[in-house]
C-alpha cells in the first residue's frame, strides 16, 4: 500500500484486518468531496466545477484503490479511471445517456434481453467504485435498487417463461455489492429454471475491492457452476497481489474467470501498457477475452480513442505477443445492433509474402495467381 497521508488520513490508525475486510472498505469509501477536496491539485475553482461534476455523476471509490494510485499525478491512469473531470460535463461534446438502447431490450425493468439465447439482469445499481468511463453512468446517483425479491421476481418470472434463454449475465452496477445471502438467493432462483444452462457474473470487484473475494463467497459461488466470471482490469497496475489472490482463490472454486477491458484515452492507449496489462492477465491466468471500444456515453468522450489507433495497437499486439493474451477488439454498435469484431487489416505489409502464406490454400499455383487483390488485404495475423 502506499503512502498517501492526505487521502488515508480519513482512516488515520486503522488496524491491518479491518483494511482487509471488505465491509469495512465498503463502509469506508470515499464518497464525500470534502474528503478529497483538499489532495487534488488545483485552484478553488477547480474544485467548484467538479463538485458539480459529482451532483451529476456521483463519485465513489474504495480506500483500496485509492491506494494504488498517484493521487497527486492527475494524469495517472488509475486517478483518471475514478476522479470527476469537468470534461464529464462538457456536454457539448456529444454522446447520449443510452448509447446502447438498453431500454429498447428491456421486457421487464431491469432485463436486458438482446441476444436470443441470452440476457443480462441488472441485480443492483450500486458499485463499489464508480468508473468514470463506466457506459451505465447514467444509472448512478438515483436511489439504490436490487438485491431484493421484489425486484427479482419479475426477471425471473420472464426467464422462466423463455425457454431460448440458457445463458443469464448478471451484472449491475455490481453484483458483489451484493450480500452472500442476497447473492446465493439469486443464484439459487436462476439454477432452479431447467433452460438456464450457465450462470455468469459481471463485476469490477476484484480490481477494486479485492478483500470481497472470501472463502466463504467462493464455496457459496460454486456450487451455482457452471458459473463464469468477467470482470475488469484496464491497467497493468491494477494486478496487485491481492487481486491476483482474489481471482486465483475464484479459479480454485471452478469458476473460469475472463477480462473484459475498455479501450481508455490517458489509461492503456498504448501498444506498451496493453502488453503488460495482457501479459500480466495471463501471468494470473485470467482469460483476456474482450478489448471494448470507449461506448459513446455522454460524460465519456474525453476517454474515447479513435478506432485507428485501436487499431494500430492491435496489429502491434498481434505481431508480438502470444495469441493466449489476445482479447478480441469489439465495438458495440450504437442502437443496439450488436457487437462488431475489429481486426487490424494485416501486420504483414509485403504482398508477396501474404501471397506465399495464402498460395498453398487456395486454387490457383505456387505463385498466388487468382488471389483476389481483396484477399491481399485480408487480416494475415491469425497466422501468427
Ligand atoms: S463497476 Fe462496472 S458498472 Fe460499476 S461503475 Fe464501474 S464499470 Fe460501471
Amino acid at each position: 500500500m502506499k503512502d498517501h497521508p492526505i487521502f488515508l488520513k480519513p482512516w488515520g490508525g486503522i488496524r491491518a484486518q479491518d483494511w482487509h475486510d471488505w465491509k469495512w472498505q465498503f463502509n469506508n469509501s470515499l464518497a464525500a468531496p470534502a474528503h478529497w477536496a483538499g489532495g487534488i491539485n488545483g485552484s478553488a475553482s477547480q474544485h467548484k466545477g467538479l463538485l458539480a461534476v459529482t451532483e451529476i455523476y456521483p463519485f465513489r471509490v474504495t480506500p483500496y484503490y485509492l491506494a494504488l494510485m498517484d493521487s497527486s499525478d492527475q494524469a495517472d491512469p488509475l486517478r483518471r479511471q475514478c476522479f470527476p473531470d469537468l470534461q464529464e460535463i462538457h456536454f457539448s461534446l456529444g454522446g447520449v445517456d443510452d448509447p446502447l438502447e438498453e431500454w429498447r431490450d428491456m421486457p421487464v425493468p431491469g432485463l436486458i434481453h438482446r441476444y436470443a439465447d441470452r440476457c443480462l439482469i441488472m441485480a443492483t445499481n450500486v458499485c463499489a467504485m464508480y468508473c468514470r468511463h463506466c457506459n451505465r453512468k447514467r444509472l448512478w446517483g438515483g436511489s439504490q435498487s436490487g438485491g431484493t425479491q421484489a425486484h427479482l421476481q419479475p426477471m425471473i418470472a420472464y426467464i422462466r417463461q423463455r425457454k431460448e434463454i440458457r445463458e443469464v449475465i448478471i451484472s449491475g452496477g455490481d453484483p458483489l455489492t451484493l450480500s452472500d445471502r442476497a447473492l446465493a438467493r439469486m443464484l439459487e432462483s436462476l439454477r432452479a429454471i431447467e433452460h438456464v444452462e450457465v450462470l455468469r457474473i459481471g463485476s469490477r470487484i476484484p480490481v477494486v475491492m479485492p478483500m470481497r473475494i472470501t472463502p466463504a463467497l467462493c464455496k457459496m459461488l460454486r456450487k451455482y457452476r457452471p458459473l463464469w466470471f468477467n470482470t475488469q482490469f484496464n491497467h497493468p497496475r491494477e494486478i496487485t497481489p491481492d487481486a491476483a489472490r482474489a481471482c486465483e482463490m475464484l479459479l480454485e472454486a471452478g469458476i473460469p474467470v475472463s477480462n473484459q477491458s475498455v479501450l481508455l484515452r490517458g489509461v492503456n492507449d498504448s501498444y506498451e501498457v496493453m502488453r503488460d496489462l495482457l501479459y500480466g492477465l495471463q501471468r494470473i491466468s485470467v482469460r483476456p477475452y474482450y478489448l471494448f471500444q470507449c461506448d459513446p456515453v455522454r460524460g465519456t468522450d474525453h476517454f474515447r480513442v479513435d478506432l485507428r489507433q485501436g487499431l494500430e495497437i492491435m496489429e502491434k499486439l498481434w505481431c508480438n505477443v502470444s495469441g493466449l493474451c489476445m482479447p478480441r477488439y469489439v465495438v458495440d454498435l450504437p442502437g443496439g445492433r450488436g457487437k462488431l469484431p475489429l481486426q487490424p487489416f494485416s501486420c504483414v505489409e509485403n504482398d508477396a509474402l501474404v501471397k506465399s502464406l495464402f498460395s498453398p490454400l487456395l486454387p490457383g499455383g505456387d505463385e498466388g495467381e487468382g488471389i483476389p487483390d481483396e484477399v491481399v488485404k485480408v487480416e494475415v495475423s491469425t497466422f501468427f
